[in-house]
């Protein structure tokens, strides 16, 4: 089973970082693509240029051997739709489980996303807490319809082998890039709610 995690990150932070940990952990992930959006479908223009954004992901997880950083998005012309990068994977990796992993302000809106069906059939998803957040509308439908237990996935998998959700508690972290973009215009300290590398990026000149 592969992990697949998207996101802005921009910047990358604790609560990126820790989600894709601790799901991996909680799933018995050997390996999680994190995949970051070039031209996010949902949001405005982000701070940091596609380049720094992989960038500073490439050198946060550079010491965790089950993360690989995958800038298949940053080489796609036009938007990065979450289902055609789940297709692509299952052409590289036939046979192969996926998981999508978000947090749950995330996962609110997934009902909402491109082609929404064609994800949750080339997938599972897995949801991470977030403070602040709980599922809320179609996703809590959706959840109460699909829900598998952690342990209980790579069983539901050869029945089912997409489409299933998957919520998996995680450290509470009550950080944002929102925030941390609030701190870096008013010149305040990133560090210990970020990996170094994001520190020494912003801390430069
Ligand atoms: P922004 O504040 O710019 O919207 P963000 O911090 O929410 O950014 P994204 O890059 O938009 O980060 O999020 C990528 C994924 O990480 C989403 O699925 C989001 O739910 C999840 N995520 C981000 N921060 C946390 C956190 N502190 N705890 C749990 N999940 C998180």
């Amino acid at each position: 089973m592969i992990g697949i995690f998207g996101g802005t990150f921009d910047p990358v932070h604790i609560g990126h970082l820790r989600l894709a940990t601790e799901v991996a952990e909680t799933l018995g992930l050997s390996r999680v693509h994190l995949v970051p959006a070039a031209i996010p479908p949902h949001r405005g223009e982000p701070l940091l240029d596609p380049t720094t954004r992989l960038d500073l992901v490439a050198r946060s997880i550079a010491d965790e051997p089950r993360f690989v950083l995958d800038d298949r998005e940053h080489r796609r012309v036009g938007p990065s739709y979450t289902a055609d990068t789940l297709a692509e994977f299952a052409a590289e990796f036939p046979g192969e489980p996926l998981v999508l992993m978000m947090g749950m302000d995330a996962f609110n809106g997934l009902p909402g996303w491109h082609e929404v069906e064609r994800i949750l059939d080339l997938a599972h998803i897995a949801v991470a807490t977030r403070p602040g957040s709980q599922a809320e509308g179609k996703a809590a439908e959706w959840l109460a319809e699909r829900r598998v237990d952690p342990a209980m996935l790579a069983h539901a998998s050869a029945d089912a082998p997409v489409g299933r959700i998957v919520p998996v508690a995680i450290t509470r972290l009550d950080i944002s890039a929102t925030t941390l973009r609030g701190f870096i215009d008013q010149g305040r300290s990133l560090r210990y709610l970020v990996p170094e590398p994001v520190v020494r990026h912003f801390s430069r000149g």
